[in-house]
Formats: structure tokens, C-alpha cells, sequence
């Protein structure tokens, strides 16, 4: 298998009250092992294709491959963006950054909230590090992949799925979002930040 189901970095109940153990579990054991599975099967899926040399079908493939390696690279990312001692506010160069893109945090969070709130159907908001323009960009991607920008490096990324909430928040995407920040690692966003510079 080439691609494996990463451990959280903490317990199924450790983000509670914020998010419930079970949507956890569930999120985690059920639905990020979905997007696991289904980008190795679509990679499976690809070897026949290229011993048989019969490309039928390839575009579904490419699909699933888009889709599911996707899914699984958004919450590898997403679990590590939250920490039971999370919340707080960003210091240092991310901080200093996210002010001079956004003019301050609060705004920062309230563009990244209602870009959040806003998605139609299932996605995610992300605060990407666009390396073209040496700045952040806060991004609305539909589905896993949708939207997505080019070559831009997820920084923080908060899934909106229902599966992320609906058994605690049950309709209440917004209080969900709201509640979110209280589990932000922004240790680790500060980190990936920092890498993403220096890969420039
Ligand atoms: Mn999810």
C-alpha cells in the first residue's frame, strides 16, 4: 500500500468539548481510511491499466486518484492542525504575515469563518502560503479537491463536511466553525509556515 492511515496525535476525545470522541472516531477510523483506501485501489486501478495497455475508463481513475489522494493529504493535515491545547493566537512571522495580508487576526479568522460557512455542500476553508506571490490566500475548496490552487501549500484547513460535525452540531455549521478555533494548533501552522518559505 503506498499510501497508510496516519495516527492522530492525540486521543478520539482529546479535542472535547469542542469536537465530540465518536466524530472523531468516526471521521478519522471510517472517513479518512475511505480516502486511503480509495487513492491506493485508483492506484491498483492504474497498474492494470498500464500492464494491459487498455486506458479505458482512465478518466474515472484520474478522478477517484484526485478525489481521494486529496481527501487523505486534506486530513493528515487537518489532524495535525489541532491540538488539545490549541487555541490562542498566532505570534512570530505567521502572525506578522496574516496581518499584513489580512490586516489582523480577527480579520484574518472572520474571512476564513465565512468562507468556511459559505462552502456549498461538503469542503474545506485553508489558508494556503502561495508561493508565486509570496503571500496568504485563504481558499474555499468544494469536495477534497475543487477549487483547489495550483501549487499554493495548505497551511490550516478546517473540514466542513457534515461528517466533521453533524452528530454534535447537527445543522449548526456556524457554531461549529465559531467553536474551531479553540483546538487551532497554531504551533503547527507557524511550522508549516515556516517550512513552506524555506522551501522557496
Ligand atoms: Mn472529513
Amino acid at each position: 500500500m503506498v499510501y497508510e492511515l496516519p495516527d492522530l496525535p492525540y486521543a478520539y476525545d482529546a479535542l472535547e468539548p469542542t469536537i465530540d470522541a465518536r466524530i472523531m472516531e468516526l471521521h478519522h477510523s471510517a472517513h479518512h481510511q475511505g480516502y486511503v483506501d480509495g487513492a491506493n485501489a485508483a492506484l491498483d486501478e492504474l497498474e492494470r491499466m498500464r500492464e494491459s495497455g487498455d486506458f479505458e475508463g482512465i478518466k474515472h481513475v484520474k478522478r477517484d486518484l484526485s478525489f481521494n489522494l486529496s481527501g487523505h493529504v486534506n486530513h493528515s493535515i487537518f489532524w495535525e492542525n489541532m491540538s488539545p491545547d490549541g487555541g490562542g493566537e498566532p505570534s512570530g512571522e505567521l502572525a506578522a504575515a496574516i496581518d499584513e495580508e489580512f490586516g489582523s487576526v480577527d480579520a484574518f479568522r472572520s474571512e476564513f469563518g465565512e468562507a468556511a460557512k459559505a462552502v456549498e455542500s461538503n469542503g474545506w476553508a485553508w489558508l494556503f502560503y502561495e508561493p508565486v506571490g509570496d503571500r496568504l490566500v485563504v481558499g474555499q475548496v468544494e469536495s477534497q479537491n475543487r477549487l483547489a490552487h495550483q501549487g499554493a501549500i495548505p497551511l490550516l484547513g478546517l473540514d466542513v463536511w457534515e461528517h466533521a460535525y453533524y452528530l454534535q452540531y447537527e445543522n449548526e455549521r456556524g457554531e461549529y466553525v465559531d467553536s474551531w478555533w479553540d483546538v487551532v494548533d497554531w504551533d503547527d501552522v507557524a511550522a508549516r509556515y515556516d517550512d513552506a518559505r524555506t522551501e522557496e
